[in-house]
């Protein structure tokens, strides 16, 4: 049986059968790039790649691989986790990168639409992340991250559904590696399209690169949105590049995985998912409850607990939409004079909630009605406040109502770009969770939906 005792084919078993039986992303992230050192006297030793990988390996998997490697071995056995040596993967040596091949010149001037740090959200930080089964993993990685930017999983790539928490984690990313001194840049993927495109307009392509380049931590959100746009993918790759051979920081957020980008570079693809690739899940309903319960807390309020389980039943899919949930409770409650018992959570998420008019027209309708505006203006090309508020209300509602598409709603509200609608509902999302008043007078449309 020479074969079942070499350390490598031993543990290449045990990885096998860990593969199996854990969660691809957290085999992904401790357990993949392990080696087995030696095993002898009984001492069985795996090398991980990171001293965090180690750590995590040793606090929490060791007692169940040792049962696994003795079971393998036929005998009892001491296993060991240490740190293996750096091996960090290889980056060509970086050409300054072309600007899509763009002008020589570069004399214009790059107007950067905000200084590195100011476009960082203060509240979303660690302290106010709830941990849980789903984020458990992102959320260590992401710390870890913060506290040592640019040395342990680079680039760390984020994903996960929307609403689970990726952005908030950048920005507590962001936060905390201002706080410590890093200069700190976060974007969406968007705006770096869009900056990209205005300094080729420019031709401010130096200044472009000053402003991505001349940081300690780039923070890139929705990075799924560059597939397909081979000029802005070719300058994500050489501002990585340009990065990471300067040892700093970079982080990626996605509602998708590097390996199933469509029409994207496999260059680029392969440094996306070079470093440490970590995903969110769905929160369970313990973790929805306690996310409820803190939330109503720092509100200042009292909320029974089998309300927050009721709402937290009610809204499932993410942590958003859980959000909503209670900010809809707690606006119909002060709309109405009332305590947030159970019976007003059921009243509100329940059964007259199934029995809203639900057809768009009818949304814009009361909309204006509410806001006092015409739905002309909400879908004309007016981008006063007092207009815009409402038809950002209106994307949030068309969204969480009648699950539409971004496309759809855009052009629902004067064939406007999906873009223009995906921020709007997210502007509208961010506001409402702080702003009561506004709160109450989207309730207030929902209550005038009522058939
Ligand atoms: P994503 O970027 O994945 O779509 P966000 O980071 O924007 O999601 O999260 C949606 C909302 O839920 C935000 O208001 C965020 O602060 C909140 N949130 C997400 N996850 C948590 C968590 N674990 N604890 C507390 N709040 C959370
Ligand atoms: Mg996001």
């Amino acid at each position: 049986m020479e074969s079942l005792t070499s350390p490598e084919t031993i543990w290449q078993a045990v990885l096998g059968e860990l593969q199996l039986s854990l969660q691809r992303p957290v085999f992904d992230a401790w357990l993949r790039d392990t080696v087995a050192v030696a095993y002898e006297d009984g001492c069985f030793i795996v090398a991980a790649k990171t001293a965090f990988a180690q750590e995590w390996l040793e606090n929490r998997m060791k007692g169940m691989i040792k049962q696994r490697v003795q079971r393998l071995v036929g005998r009892a056995v001491d296993l060991e986790f240490i740190v293996r040596p750096e091996t960090a993967p290889a980056v060509e040596p970086v050409a300054p990168g072309p600007l899509l091949q763009q002008p020589q010149r570069e004399t214009g001037r790059f107007t950067s639409p905000s200084p590195p740090q100011s476009s960082l959200i203060p509240s979303m930080t660690f302290e106010n992340f709830i941990e849980g089964e789903g984020n458990r993993f992102a959320y260590a990685a992401a710390q870890a991250t913060a506290q040592d930017p640019g040395h342990r999983f680079n680039p760390l790539f984020m994903y996960g559904g929307v609403g689970l928490g990726k952005t908030h984690l950048l920005h507590a990313i962001g936060n905390t590696a201002a706080r410590s001194g890093y200069a700190v840049r976060y974007v969406t993927a968007e705006t770096f399209t869009n900056d990209l495109i205005e300094a080729i307009r420019n031709k401010a392509n130096s200044d472009f690169r000053q402003t991505y380049r001349e940081v300690d931590v780039l923070l890139i959100d929705d990075i799924q949105f560059i597939e397909g746009k081979a000029g802005t993918q070719t300058e994500v790759f050489h501002t990585f590049n340009s990065l990471y051979a300067a040892n700093k920081q970079i982080v990626f957020a996605s509602d998708r995985p590097p390996h199933v980008f469509a029409d994207f570079d496999d260059r680029l693809r392969s440094r996306l998912a070079g470093g440490l690739t970590v995903d969110l899940l769905p929160p369970d309903l313990e973790l929805r409850v306690a996310i409820l319960r803190t939330k109503a807390l720092s509100a200042g309020l009292v909320v029974p607990d089998d309300a927050l389980r009721y709402v937290a039943e009610q809204c499932k899919s993410n942590i958003r939409e859980l959000q909503g949930g209670l900010n809809r409770v707690l606006a119909f409650a002060s709309l109405h004079h009332r305590a947030p018992t159970l019976a007003l959570a059921q009243e509100v998420l329940g059964d007259v909630d199934a029995a809203l008019n639900r057809d768009p027209q009818a949304i814009i309708q009361a909309i204006a009605q509410e806001f006092r505006v015409t739905p002309a203006e909400l879908t004309g090309p007016r981008r006063s406040h007092n207009i815009v508020v409402p038809r950002q209300a209106t994307m949030y509602l068309l969204r969480e109502m009648c699950q539409l598409s971004f496309p759809q709603i855009g052009e629902l509200l004067g064939g406007r770009d999906h873009s223009t609608a995906i921020h709007g509902y997210e502007k509208m999302s961010h506001i409402l969770d702080d702003d009561v008043e506004l709160r109450s007078r989207v309730e207030r449309v929902r209550v005038r939906l009522r058939k």
